[in-house]
């Protein structure tokens, strides 16, 4: 069930603070599905798609771009023109249209993915409209998600993911890689007309995704020598045993899933250990993370297993935020197949094969809102002050700068420190207010540092620091504190 509360309070920390604007244009009224992105948004935005950056390139992977446009022919080939549509429902008396599996969710606390028609029909016999309390019709429809538009007279839509746009270039990849495997991902946007979209930046119409594809011989899935460096490690899985309805989380080696036959091959399971580490280092709370796995009947038409991330919000509970799939050859023959070209790969052998894909498709908006939700802290009734308590690393603001008095030299002083700093650092320069409304300001931004340029700096060319979490201060050296702040030598002072 949804804290409609907190998410009331989250939202207009969002607004007022610079973070998330929405839904946009708030100037004509707004319309669900789309956000903007504020000044203090965009930064933590940028570190969530950075911190993706870094897990993927680290581990070989190559970034690409391609175009968000395609003709339809792409998404005939894909399925998602057939077969990419939500099952809606509508209201007998105002008409407006829900996603009937949402709907249920939000209104019975039942797991709704993967059921039927009927059993969604029986389940909706027992939710009034939210808009007018009203009836829904006894009729599930679909409903094409696909944004459609048109390029020089021809039917095209807008990329409803980044994945099928990275299979297109498979036959240039491969002379590019010159053998398999290889890995590649893209972070762009993509974009869904979802049918009334309720959930903030959970559910938009127009997102960013940071999709990645590793692109391997089937035969090769079981040995993969990466996976022999995490082995050991141990993940929250919350598994379906020979399909029971009942899950059970289990915090188990990924030897030992595979011994039990939880995850299929080595390979996948070090793509799933990416992408539960990616969350670990943006400071997620280890309790706050789960990784399911998709029952038979919710499991997307081309996978041959797929597990998700979910992450335990304040706002909206468990929530997908990562998808693990192995996708097997199910893209590449459908190209193939309506390209009427052969997209397929050779082994030293030189017989020939088509590739596996296995992918981590992430998006950059719901990390973005799960760092916002966990780590912002309410107003306190005696205090008046909210925080926003984010790992020093996602920090939207490095450090803020502050003069002591706006006189006596004090503010120029500041600013030199704050130029001095502004090149490597991403800086605010505060000199309103009291020291304390100013501490507070920055806090309410997530800086881990606050800088403050008094007296004693003129004739010392020293400043004092202090720390976000543990309200302590220490004089730092001018001519030490770019290294300082650089090298993570501050959070050893406190
Ligand atoms: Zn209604």
């Amino acid at each position: 069930m949804n804290n409609e509360n907190f998410l009331k309070e989250l939202h207009a920390f969002m607004q007022s603070k610079g973070f998330v604007y929405g839904p946009f244009p708030e100037l004509y009224g707004g319309v669900a599905g789309f956000y903007a992105y504020g000044p203090l948004g965009k930064l933590l935005k940028n570190k969530v798609e950075n911190s993706v950056r870094n897990l993927f390139f680290s581990n070989g992977f190559r970034e690409l771009e391609c175009p968000t446009v395609l003709p339809d022919i792409v998404w005939d080939a894909s399925g998602h023109l057939h077969t990419f549509k939500d099952k809606i429902v509508e209201c007998s008396k105002c008409k407006a249209v829900f996603r009937a599996d949402k709907l249920i969710e939000e209104f019975t606390n039942k797991e709704a993915a993967g059921l039927k028609d009927n059993e969604l029909l029986k389940e909706i016999k027992k939710i009034k409209c939210p808009n007018c309390k009203g009836n829904f019709k006894e009729e599930i429809k679909r409903y094409s998600l696909m944004m459609k538009t048109e390029v020089a007279g021809k039917p095209f839509s807008l990329r409803p993911e980044t994945a099928t746009v990275t299979y297109l270039s498979f036959k240039r990849l491969n002379e590019y890689f010159r053998k398999l495997p290889f890995a590649v991902f893209q972070i762009g946007k993509a974009y869904r007309n979802e049918i009334s979209p309720r959930q903030h930046l959970l559910r938009c119409r127009e997102f960013t995704q940071a999709e990645a594809q590793l692109f391997i011989d089937p035969k090769e899935k079981n040995n993969w020598e990466k996976y022999e460096l995490v082995k050991k490690e141990k993940l929250p899985l919350y598994t379906s045993h020979h399909q029971e309805k009942n899950l059970k989380l289990e915090n188990i080696s990924l030897e030992e899933a595979i011994k039990h036959k939880h995850i299929k091959t080595k390979a996948y399971a070090w793509c799933l250990f990416l992408a539960y580490k990616q969350f670990l280092s943006m400071g997620i709370p280890k309790d706050r993370i789960r990784i399911r796995q998709h029952l038979d009947d919710e499991r997307a038409f081309y996978a041959d297993d797929a597990w998700d991330i979910e992450i335990n919000l304040n706002s909206f509970g468990w929530t997908e935020t990562c998808g693990v799939h192995d996708r097997i050859d199910y893209d590449l023959k459908k190209h193939s197949e309506f390209s009427k070209q052969d997209l397929v790969a050779t082994r030293d052998d030189g017989s020939k094969f088509i590739p596996h894909i296995l992918e981590i498709a992430f998006g950059t908006d719901r990390p973005t809102f799960t760092l916002m939700d966990l780590f912002y802290e309410k107003k306190e009734e005696k205090e008046g002050k909210s925080m926003f308590k984010i790992p020093y690393n996602m920090a939207p603001i490095d450090v803020a700068v502050f003069p002591l008095m706006k006189k006596d030299k004090l503010p120029e002083f500041a600013k030199k420190v704050k130029e001095l700093l502004e090149k490597e650092f991403v800086v605010d320069y505060d000199e309103n207010g009291s020291i304390g409304k100013r501490y507070l300001r920055a806090a309410e931004s997530g800086a881990p540092y606050c800088i403050t340029v008094d007296y004693d700096s003129l004739k010392q060319n020293d400043i004092t620091v202090r720390d976000r979490d543990t309200e302590k201060q220490v004089r730092v050296k001018i001519n030490e504190l770019k290294d300082k702040l650089q090298t993570g030598k501050l959070t050893e002072l406190f």
